[in-house]
């Protein structure tokens, strides 16, 4: 064990390892002693201490595990101050104290599962409750196990044959996620061994389907079955859900309460470009891709360099005879050398030997991940330069990333005006660089065209310039319909409204998650829920599961058969979220993106820091809603 422990410490985080440090032994005068940390964009994560003092933290941190595996027991956990001291130590700055319960309940140092829910059951005194989720993604899977531990019936449909949502979905080559691992995963589930930094497609596949068998959820789910229609049955106080199932017969399900987990990304957009349809070779979205179709030795034609295309460009540019290329804008590149990385081995045996280094990493991670980069996200009023940067922070970063493409294409300056966004940093989706995606554009059979597309042909891809881009095959990386919320099935309210319709184009939600008119109808991923540079989508996740399984609670507690958002708390808030986004570098006029409707109002994302999403979710406020029926004296309590 001495051998794999030395090796572990040669590559760990030292960071952790002194957080670690303090539940071996119980002792704070190694961070008491030591120099803050600094962080630097550029750096190795070690916030900047000295090597000597590194190697000292690891040999205290040797012997100290070494004497733990030997029988002496971990120290009692941190009390409050300690605990306050050592967040405030590794984040490297004074937390916020409005963060601070936030970032306890995320470290869940205690080893509970803080948002697990209270059983509901027994609150329900023999009245029926039964949920029907719409999708088994990670959020159907989510509010499924949460559900479970809450003792409250629920099913699940879904439309593929399988758990995993996004993860199931898109096969594209060099499919993976641009979240750490180590965060991109559910709280709750501590010590798992990631083998890549950034998990790929079938790392995370496997992961949720294993999450899901583990809490046994299948028999719970009909895959293979299409929702059609959610309608609201205001006689009967339920939902009517009419699916397809996969013998075409069509049937009706009843339920107190939906939960709608259809994602935001998943339905291709296919561009409105003249001869769509027109080309005579094999074509597919990213997200449908056909893997029969044999892609090596071929000229191939690309529409659209975002997240996807970014993936899968490197992947099959090597195979192909021929890329065209077709850039409509650029995305900023972030700098992650380590993109493709596989985890260490010893990080690994860390996160399996030594008590709290994966709590510890994991804190480290959302901390810097989290609110790290927001500001520099944020309008400048004063700042004179609106076109390409929103602020003096967002242009030092312009810069920094600049000059990181630069770098890169120093054999190459033709491309370096192609491959600079003239838009700010974060008005769109930024992607993670390690070299791959340049070195792609830099290969003799690639083409990266960014002359306007002025139609499909048969044969290819005819430019504004009148050049016809000859391919055999042609891949629409176009991304999604993201605005359209819930584009796959009809939601009929009260009084027969349709919600799409009174959407019209322009989805709005409290909280992302409920309108007026839709009585226990709960969104997941819903309208204003997405973000862009700070955090985890599966954060958010959690946020609004807990908000969804407290509502059902105060259902519960009140005895009321419904609860509808009040229409003037909803305008309210979705009032705050555009002003919120306005100041925001996704909201700025310059740019547009799939952030945006086609009203040019960000119906997408979130524009505040991830607490306050935390704080707003925590449990529903009752003054917020209609409860129709029940003890509503009990709402107060509950
Ligand atoms: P996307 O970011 O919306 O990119 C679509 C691309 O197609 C853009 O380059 C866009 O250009 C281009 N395009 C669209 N319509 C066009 C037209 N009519 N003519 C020419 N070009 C056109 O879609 P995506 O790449 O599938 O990514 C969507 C989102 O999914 C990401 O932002 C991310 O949130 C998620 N995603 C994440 C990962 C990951 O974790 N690594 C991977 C894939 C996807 P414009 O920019 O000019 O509109």
């Amino acid at each position: 064990m001495e051998a794999e422990l030395d090796r572990a410490l040669a590559t760990a985080h030292t960071p952790t390892l002194m957080m670690a440090l303090v539940h071996l032994t119980g002792d704070t005068s190694h961070i008491d002693n030591a120099p803050p940390l600094v962080y630097e964009m550029t750096g190795d994560g070690n916030g900047n201490l000295a090597p000597a003092l590194q190697d000292e933290v690891k040999a205290k941190v040797k012997a100290a595990l070494l004497a733990h595996k030997a029988g002496k027991p971990l120290a009692p956990v941190p009390n409050t101050a300690t605990l306050r001291k050592m967040m405030n130590y590794v984040a490297g700055v004074e937390i916020p104290p409005h963060y601070v319960p936030f970032l306890e309940e995320e470290l869940a140092i205690d080893g509970r599962d803080p948002k697990q829910p209270a059983p509901i059951a027994p609150k329900l005194k023999g009245r029926a409750m039964k949920v029907l989720i719409i999708g088994a993604g990670m959020s159907g899977i989510l509010t499924a196990l949460r559900l479970k531990q809450a003792g409250v019936d629920f099913q699940i449909v879904e439309k593929n044959p399988n758990f995993g949502g996004t993860w199931l979905e898109n096969l594209y080559p060099g499919c993976r996620v641009d979240n750490p691992s180590h965060m991109y995963s559910y709280s709750f589930e501590d010590n798992h061994v990631w083998p890549y930094l950034f998990s790929t497609q079938p790392v995370l596949l496997a992961y949720f389907q294993g999450v899901a068998k583990r809490h046994d959820l299948a028999k719970h789910v009909r895959f293979d079955t299409h929702v059609n229609e959610a309608r609201f049955d205001e006689a009967a106080n339920e939902w009517r859900v009419t699916v397809t199932g996969k013998d075409g017969k069509q049937e009706v399900l009843t339920a107190t309460a939906v939960v709608s987990a259809v994602g935001q990304l998943n339905q291709p957009n296919y561009p409105a470009i003249e001869g769509v349809g027109a080309f005579k070779g094999p074509t597919f979205h990213s997200a449908r891709w056909d893997h029969s179709v044999e892609l090596k030795g071929k000229d191939v034609a690309v529409i659209g360099t975002g997240a996807s295309a970014f993936q899968f460009v490197p992947a099959i540019a090597p195979d192909v005879a021929h890329m065209s290329l077709f850039q409509r804008t650029p995305p900023w590149l972030s700098p992650t050398l380590d993109y493709h990385n596989k985890t260490d081995d010893g990080m690994n045996w860390l996160i399996q030997n030594l008590p709290f280094y994966d709590k510890w990493y994991r804190f480290w991670l959302f901390w810097m991940g989290t609110d790290g980069v927001y500001e520099a996200m944020k309008i400048d009023p004063e700042w004179a330069d609106r076109k390409d940067a929103v602020s003096p922070l967002n242009h030092e970063l312009r810069t920094m990333f600049t000059e990181m493409v630069k770098m890169q294409l120093h054999d190459r300056p033709d491309l370096i005006d192609k491959v600079i966004p003239d838009y700010p940093l974060g008005g769109k989706r930024m992607v993670r660089d390690n070299g791959v995606w340049l070195d792609a554009l830099k290969r003799e059979n690639v083409d990266l065209v960014t002359d306007k597309i002025a139609r499909i042909v048969a044969e290819g891809v005819e430019t504004a310039d009148g050049k016809l881009h000859k391919a055999d095959v042609l891949i629409y990386g176009t991304g999604f319909k993201a605005s359209s919320f819930l584009d796959t099935y009809k939601v009929v309210g009260r009084g027969g409204k349709e919600l799409h319709e009174e959407w019209a184009g322009d989805a709005r939600a409290y909280l992302g998650m409920t309108a007026p008119g839709f009585p226990n109808f709960f969104i997941l991923y819903g309208p204003n829920t997405n973000i862009v540079v700070n955090g985890s989508i599966i954060f958010f996740s959690e946020c609004s599961v807990r908000y969804v399984v407290g509502a059902l609670d105060l259902l519960a507690e009140t005895g009321a058969a419904t609860m509808e958002v009040k229409k003037d708390v909803h305008d309210a808030f979705n009032a705050r979220v555009d002003e919120g986004n306005a100041k925001m570098a996704w909201g700025s006029p310059n740019v547009m993106s799939w952030y945006k409707n086609a009203l040019g109002r960000v119906s997408q994302n979130w524009p505040f820091p991830n607490v306050e999403y935390w704080q707003a979710t925590l449990k529903p406020n009752p003054d917020d809603f209609i409860l129709d029926g029940g003890d509503a004296t009990k709402a107060k309590a509950a």
